[in-house]
């Protein structure tokens, strides 16, 4: 680059719209779990892109697949069959248990569109009166930006000049089936959550939550929707997070990691009685299901598919988890932390700093993270990261917590 970084940063500043505030680290390029600066400074990436990384930046097996794929053919629309789209979702299909796909892009447009299926399915199946669906939420849910997303958003940054909302939530406590079951009645089409709150600060729910939701919207007849979006594709040391209960959701939204790091694809992958409600003209998107993202997520099922990755995030997880413990018996800073597989959210003690002083302490560290809000911070290292790489990253949080 012919710029520093310093000046892409201000150069950023009156033509960039301001809706992010990034650590000051500008990324020129990426292998595995590095990233490295304009400067050529190198830094281990433990946010992996909310988790979009989880293979690491640039898999050899998925940048593969995506040149072998940009050499053919990028995009023909729905208008067209495309060669590459039947393998993508008989393969997800398979990965999940579920019967079929609906290809997006992004994850707030899994989200709207397992909430547009829902309601759907409400209508048509379950019968709920016209314009009367309701779908039940978590409070301190995070599940995208769109204006329908923010309508049942409990957090005031996320919502505040943004109505009008969409209206037909209903929103009860996170990890509390007591609530759920109250607010569930013959009008709701579906009970939607994350099974572990990712944005929340990795919020992990009772042994039996995800159970009970599965029993009580069965019970209930509803469907169960699982944003898996964050949580699914490894980042658990599961394919996805609710195989730690062995529980199957009607409805599953993925995103992030399908696309390899490399191209957004998302999904609805559900039941065929769920699924099936849609007919043509009724939903769509352009770039939904394109050969290039057919391909590339294709690649990412096969690299699930071994179980080899889930294996990692099991194992060194207990490294993370193990490393987390010590520093919070040694009374460094670490009030406590959640953790499963690959996955973390460490609530460091606000005198030492926020979130932000000790992500930026991180930086100059070495070490990429992210706060959630507060003084939480979030680790979530590409799957590939080795375990000398996972306690190195270790050091550099108790470094800059007892050296301030
Ligand atoms: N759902 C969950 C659980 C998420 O964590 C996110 C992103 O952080 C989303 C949905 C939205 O995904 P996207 O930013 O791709 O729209």
């Amino acid at each position: 680059s012919l710029r520093s970084s310093a000046e892409l940063i201000r150069a950023e500043e009156p033509v960039l719209a301001h809706n992010y505030h990034p650590l000051p680290v500008v990324v020129a390029h990426a292998e595995g779990t590095w990233v490295e600066d304009v400067e050529g400074r190198r830094y281990l990436d433990m946010l992996a892109g909310y988790s979009a990384l989880n293979f690491g930046h640039r898999h050899p097996a998925l940048i593969e697949a995506a040149h072998r794929q940009l050499d053919q053919l990028t995009l023909t629309s729905r208008a067209f069959h495309n060669d590459r789209l039947a393998e993508f979702a008989e393969s997800l299909a398979e990965l999940t248990g579920l019967d079929m796909v609906l290809p997006m892009n992004t994850g707030a447009e899994a989200v709207e569109s397992g909430i547009k299926v829902a309601r759907k399915w409400a209508y048509e199946v379950k019968g709920v009166p016209a314009d009367r669906a309701t779908i039940v939420v978590a409070a301190d849910n995070f599940h995208g930006r769109t204006t329908t997303i923010v309508s049942f958003s409990t957090d005031e940054t996320a919502r505040a000049g943004f109505g009008p909302f969409t209206p037909g939530f209903r929103v009860v406590p996170y990890n509390d089936l007591a609530a759920l079951e109250a607010a569930v009645d013959e009008t709701t089409a579906a009970v939607l959550i994350e099974p572990i709150q990712g944005e929340a600060g990795v919020v992990i729910p009772d042994d039996g939550y995800l159970t009970g939701v599965r029993e009580l919207t069965r019970r209930a007849g509803c469907l169960f929707i699982a944003d898996e979006i964050q949580s699914g594709l490894g980042r658990t040391g599961r394919t996805l997070a609710v195989e730690h209960e062995a529980v199957v959701p009607d409805v599953l939204l993925l995103g992030k990691a399908l696309g390899g790091g490399i191209v957004p694809v998302s999904a609805v992958v559900a039941r065929r009685e769920v699924l099936r409600v849609l007919r043509p003209g009724e939903h769509g998107s352009t770039f939904g299901g394109n050969p290039l993202a057919a391909a590339v997520g294709s690649a990412v099922v096969e690299l699930l598919s071994t179980g080899e990755f889930q294996r990692t995030a099991t194992e060194l997880g207990l490294v993370l988890r193990d490393g987390l413990t010590s520093l919070q018996d040694k009374g460094v800073g670490v009030r406590g932390f959640r953790a499963r597989g690959l996955w973390a959210g460490v609530d460091i003690d606000p005198a030492i700093g926020t979130g932000r002083d000790i992500s930026e302490r991180l930086m100059r560290e070495g070490i990429l993270v992210k706060d959630t809000h507060g003084s939480t911070i979030r680790l979530a290292p590409p799957l590939t990261i080795t375990a000398g790489e996972l306690r190195s990253a270790l050091g550099a949080l108790e470094k800059v917590l007892t050296q301030g």
